[in-house]
């Protein structure tokens, strides 16, 4: 017998490539600029110096799942811990995706919706979304005809920055009451208003969270979903035994307790998101775009993947969209310095 190789087109599928250069000013994953204060690095040392390492976690992740439910507001049954929101957005599609199954994306978003649903075998269909990138009654129409199993809705979006109006994903809700409706909120510490309220009137839909951007936990990889009881019960099926493990589940607990420090930095990291759309607006041959989130979406009238190499000439680092949206590029709020060193290199640049 001889080795069958991968699945078909496997090889034609790139790797997930943001880059991840040594460079002085990185504005390029929409992580949060500043470290995690002193008071959450001694708890957390305490925390980790506890840990029985030598056993499994605890599989239900029970602690950290009631703190989130209590920080949010939501049930205990229907909140649900996972390895970023990345992590709940592939347990989704395993549990309500898969082959024969199709789920509906609305272009331009978040990558990974449409990566993970081609990894879970289930058909991602797109339904394109024109500038300003408000989802409205054709494209609610377009989701029906496919009739999915799952819709992704990104709200505030990534890497638009809008957010989607209220009624949105009622609507869709309403519209699509077999599909699942996964709206994911990792950028609602930032703006916009949350589908939350939903879950309970609508089962059929759930939210998707992260600690990676306004709680700075990116490394530690932590997300989470708020959800009907019967889909938390449903991800159990699919996820691996101790997918949590007990660093991360420290990490989580130690950050929800240090929350006031996360939330106080909102508002600077607002305010240079703020700065920059105001400066870039202000730019000839530069179009900003309003943002909800802790990014900025803005298009370059010079071509602007020569610019992208040009601001990391200058040691700053941001994010090249032109093969998705053409001419623009995304930078994320820094520290006041960052968006300084970010602005005068555009400045040079241009
Ligand atoms: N959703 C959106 C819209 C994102 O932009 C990101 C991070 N880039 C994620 C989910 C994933 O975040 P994480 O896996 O770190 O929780």
């Amino acid at each position: 017998m001889s080795f069958a190789g991968p699945r078909p087109g496997l090889r034609d599928v790139d790797p997930y490539a943001a880059p991840q250069l040594d460079v002085p000013v990185r504005l390029n994953t929409n992580e949060c600029p500043y470290p995690l204060p002193d008071g959450f690095v001694q708890d957390l040392q305490e925390a980790v110096r506890a840990i029985p390492l030598n056993r499994y976690p605890d599989r239900e992740a029970t602690q950290l799942r009631e703190v989130l439910a209590a920080h949010t507001g939501h049930a205990f049954e229907g909140t649900w811990a996972a390895n970023g929101s990345n992590e709940v957005i592939q347990q989704l599609l395993l549990a309500y995706g898969g082959p024969g199954r199709a789920a509906v994306v609305f272009p331009p978003t978040y990558e990974l919706f449409a990566r993970l649903s081609w990894a879970t075998h289930t058909g991602a269909v797109s339904v394109e979304v024109a500038e300003p990138w408000a989802i409205g009654p054709t494209q609610i129409a377009a989701a029906v005809v496919e009739q999915p199993d799952v819709v992704f809705v990104c709200s505030p979006n990534n890497p638009t920055g809008n957010t989607q109006a209220p009624g949105v994903v009622a609507e869709l809700a309403s519209a699509l009451e077999t599909a699942l409706i996964v709206v994911d909120e990792a950028y609602i510490e930032f703006g916009g208003h949350s589908a939350l309220g939903l879950v309970a009137t609508h089962p059929n839909v759930v939210v998707v969270r992260t600690m990676s951007k306004a709680f700075a936990l990116a490394g530690a990889r932590l997300g989470y979903l708020l959800a009907d009881p019967v889909v938390v019960e449903d991800l159990r099926r699919v996820r691996l035994p101790y997918h949590v493990s007990a660093l991360t589940q420290a990490a989580g607990l130690t950050a929800l307790q240090h929350s006031e420090d996360a939330l106080a930095i909102l508002d600077a990291l607002r305010e240079q998101r703020d700065r920059i759309l105001v400066a870039l607006s202000q730019t000839a041959g530069v179009t900003a775009y309003p943002s909800q989130s802790n990014f900025v979406l803005f298009r370059t009238e010079r071509d602007a993947s020569d610019v992208w190499r040009g601001l990391l000439d200058r040691g700053v680092l941001v994010r090249d969209f032109t093969k998705t949206i053409p001419g623009c590029l995304r930078v994320n709020a820094g520290t006041p310095e960052e968006t300084e060193a970010f602005l005068n290199a555009m400045k040079e640049v241009l």
